[in-house]
């Protein structure tokens, strides 16, 4: 717990023609901590994502990445710094093989740039692509069309090709939305699975589910960050309570 700060947001502000979406967002993302951020819709919980992931550039604040500032840079780059976002709409070549779709990504533009990374032969790709399907339990299903997949299967699959830039920092933008509960358990095993050596932010709306699994919780609301806190402190949260009360989300 308490380990060093990876991804830091500093006074993070994102405006959309005038609408605030996020307002002067504080925290840090800890090496080998799950922080869940949860929030109504609309609080901003996707494009403080998006910011993180560098593929929304931030109105104002700054994004320290172990203490360097990475506002402004492309979202290649981002990448590369081995930041990776699965993404909450479904970013499948549905077509391809399971297999294909994380080729491809292993083959991605910003590996490309990796020049340091001489260990890419085609043999040891296979393999990769093969160690990737097998870690999130798809390795039987690597011929399979992405379109013939369970939708858990296909969730499953976008973070296996969201692994393949081996990235440092994952962030899971409701990665169990639209999972029936023996989907949800299935990607929550393997997220389980994969805090043990990344570091993870997730944004997710079943409750019981964020108190199982989380170190730390921040609450968003109206774009700004209403409570931080361990699933204890959060559960007892008195701001917390007000702003979910009646919501159905905690019924969850
Ligand atoms: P959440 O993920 O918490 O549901 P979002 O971050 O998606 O919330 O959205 C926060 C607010 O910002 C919403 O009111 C949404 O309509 C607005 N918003 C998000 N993206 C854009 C955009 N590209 N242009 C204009 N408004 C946006
Ligand atoms: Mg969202």
């Amino acid at each position: 717990m308490n380990g060093p700060a990876i991804l830091t947001a500093e006074c993070l502000g994102k405006t959309f023609n005038g609408f605030v979406a996020n307002r002067d967002v504080n925290f840090s993302l800890r090496a080998g901590e799950l922080t869940a951020l949860i929030g109504p819709n609309g609080a901003g919980k996707s494009t403080l994502f998006n910011m993180l992931s560098g593929s929304l550039r931030p109105t104002s604040g700054r994004l320290l990445l172990r203490g360097r500032d990475i506002v402004g840079q492309p979202h290649h780059r981002f990448v590369h710094f081995g930041i990776s976002k699965s993404h909450q709409i479904t970013s499948l070549f549905m077509e391809s093989t399971a297999a294909e779709n994380v080729y491809y990504a292993l083959e991605a533009p910003a590996r490309a740039l990796n020049f340091w990374d001489v260990r890419d032969t085609r043999a040891s790709q296979a393999d990769r692509v093969f160690e990737l399907l097998n870690l999130v339990d798809l390795a039987g299903k690597a011929s399979c069309a992405a379109r013939t997949l369970s939708h858990g299967e296909q969730r499953s699959l976008e973070i296996a090709v969201a692994l393949a830039s081996e990235p440092k920092v994952l962030l899971l933008d409701e990665p169990t939305a639209g999972m029936g509960p023996q989907e949800t358990v299935q990607v929550i095993a393997l997220i389980k699975k994969l805090r043990q050596t990344l570091t993870i932010a997730i944004v997710e709306h079943k409750m019981k589910l964020v108190m199982d699994i989380s170190d730390r919780i921040i609450v968003l609301h109206h774009g700004e960050i209403l409570a931080e806190g361990t699933p204890e402190e959060i559960a007892n949260n008195s701001d917390v309570k007000a702003v979910y009360l009646g919501d159905k989300h905690v019924a969850h």
